[in-house]
């Protein structure tokens, strides 16, 4: 951490109401970087006790922020973003030394989630109910947007910053308080963001932030009723069991789950661009984005000239530290992910799969590092074919028609993102229909952006982050009936 220009931003603590605090026992988390395990620091371990805190805190904070008039609120959004833009380097420092992505991405990622703020800072000046049209004589119904109260928020480690930036945008635009859970492996990118808040004049207790036992958090969040929506960005598995986990307070629910996206490369395709665009989408944090491609469908009369471009792509690929100069792949989040990209491979061989490229763990560099592979070869019975993947690996098949791409494609019970590479409109239209995704991306994997509704179907989830949609999820119609006109 030496490296920070602001070695103040690094916090030890957790963020509740006014106050930077340990947990009620002192118990702690520790923090290690995933490039050679060596600790980071500590946060605190906080259960159910120090979360019922934090909400108090946020329902006490939530009838000043959300009575503010939402231009008022923008101008304190648009100064959180000002500071995190004048600490870019130090919280891209951070996010890198914690979650291990090259430092530049680290820096992409930072600058994309902030570009949320002043998004849904004009978006809520926006934020229109209606005047309906009169239904009977004397009446006027109306409808207003109203925010919905505190919001809970917990948030994986693959994107630690951008996923907390995003979520925090649009809830505190609509004029919610906020209790956020980061992920144990990566809570410094949060609690940076959170200190940068307080520094913009945020009121206290509008942001507060809670690391600790994930099942003490969401039982505490769960059975509290003040907390009227949950957003969930992280694992199918846990967000299933956080749907259970709210039931009993009938919360609002955003869940941004796992994905399993298809790749789909026509024989029309530009080749040589949808072999960028390959990359672009399967390589970023080396492999490890909910919308990485996880299945590479080719058309056979292109296979083999496709496969041969991104061999020699992902063979120049530079693997190391996230903070060595030019470094594409950086480790992935610690040895259990590379051990796991490992048996995946070994599982495609066994069932007949060829390894083109990589398919080999890296002690050398570290106990995190998995070479970025390309495997051909890929059938439906292989874990490269039904699981999310999250590692560098490009498992490619060969198909025949737009029938069996299709077919293929929606032969899982995720529905996140997914690709097509065609030069033909038509084909573009009709199979970006017939995908059963919530994001289709057309010679291009930048599918994130502040202007666009982010999100899934399926067991991919459901709820939006960006667009107009994205404020709807944490505001509710209220509609009044005006009487005796
Ligand atoms: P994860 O294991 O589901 O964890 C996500 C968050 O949930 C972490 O903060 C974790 O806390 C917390 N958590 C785990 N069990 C919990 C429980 N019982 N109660 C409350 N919180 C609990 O997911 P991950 O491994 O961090 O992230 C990778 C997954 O996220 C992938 O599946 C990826 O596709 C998905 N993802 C989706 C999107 C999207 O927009 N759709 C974006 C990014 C990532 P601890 O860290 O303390 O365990």
């Amino acid at each position: 951490m030496q490296q920070l220009s602001d070695a103040t931003l690094i916090r030890h603590k957790c963020l509740i109401g006014h106050k930077w605090v340990d947990a009620d026992d002192g118990a702690v988390i520790e923090v290690l970087n995933p490039l050679d395990g060596a600790k980071l620091g500590t946060v605190p371990r906080m259960g159910s006790a120090e979360t019922i805190r934090a909400i108090d805190a946020a329902a006490d904070a939530f009838p000043a922020w959300s009575g503010l008039i939402p231009n008022v609120r923008a101008r304190l959004l648009h100064a959180w973003h000002g500071e995190i833009q004048r600490h870019l380097d130090d919280l891209a420092r951070i996010l890198t030394l914690e979650q291990g992505k090259p430092f530049a991405e680290a820096r992409g990622e930072v600058a994309m989630g902030a570009s949320y703020i002043p998004w849904f800072a004009e978006e809520a000046r926006r934020a229109y109910g209606a005047v309906i049209p009169v239904p009977r004589r004397g009446v006027q119904p109306i409808t207003r947007l109203q925010p919905l109260g505190v919001v809970a928020a917990i948030t994986p480690w693959n994107f630690p910053s951008s996923m907390l930036a995003r979520k925090a945008a649009a809830i505190l635009a609509a004029g919610c308080t906020l209790v956020c859970k980061p992920a144990s492996a990566t809570p410094y990118s949060v609690l940076a963001l959170a200190e940068l808040a307080k520094r913009a004049d945020i009121p206290d207790g509008v942001i507060n932030v809670v690391t600790g036992t994930p099942s003490a958090i969401s039982t505490a969040i769960g059975g509290d009723f003040r907390v009227r929506a949950l957003t969930f960005t992280g694992s199918t598995a846990v967000g299933k069991e956080l749907m259970a986990a709210m039931a009993p307070t009938m919360k609002r629910l955003c869940m941004e789950l796992g994905g399993n996206a298809p790749f789909l490369v026509f024989d029309d395709a530009d080749l040589e661009k949808a072999v960028d665009v390959c990359m672009a989408s399967k390589f970023r944090n080396a492999g490890q984005t909910c919308i990485c491609s996880n299945r590479i469908l080719v058309q056979r009369g292109v296979h083999d000239a496709f496969v041969k471009g991104l061999v020699g792509k992902v063979s120049a690929l530079k693997v190391g530290g996230g903070t060595e100069p030019g470094v594409q792949c950086g480790p992935l989040i610690d040895a259990d992910a590379a051990r796991k990209c490992d048996a995946m491979v070994q599982d495609a061989t066994g069932k007949g799969a060829k390894v083109l490229c990589g398919g080999t763990l890296l002690p050398d560099k570290g106990p995190g590092f998995f070479a970025p592979t390309v495997i051909d070869g890929m059938t439906p019975d292989m874990r490269v074919f039904r699981e999310e993947i999250f590692g560098p690996i490009a498992p490619v098949m060969a198909f025949d028609t737009e029938k069996e791409a299709v077919r293929l494609a929606n032969d899982t019970e995720f529905g996140l993102a997914s690709y097509v590479c065609t030069r033909d409109l038509g084909r573009s239209l009709r199979v970006s229909a017939a995908l059963e995704y919530g994001m289709v991306g057309v010679n291009d994997a930048v599918l994130a952006m502040p202007e666009v509704p982010f999100g899934g179907i399926k067991d991919s989830g459901h709820g939006r982050e960006g667009g107009f949609e994205g404020l709807r999820d944490f505001m509710e119609t209220r509609y009044t009936l005006l009487g005796g006109l």
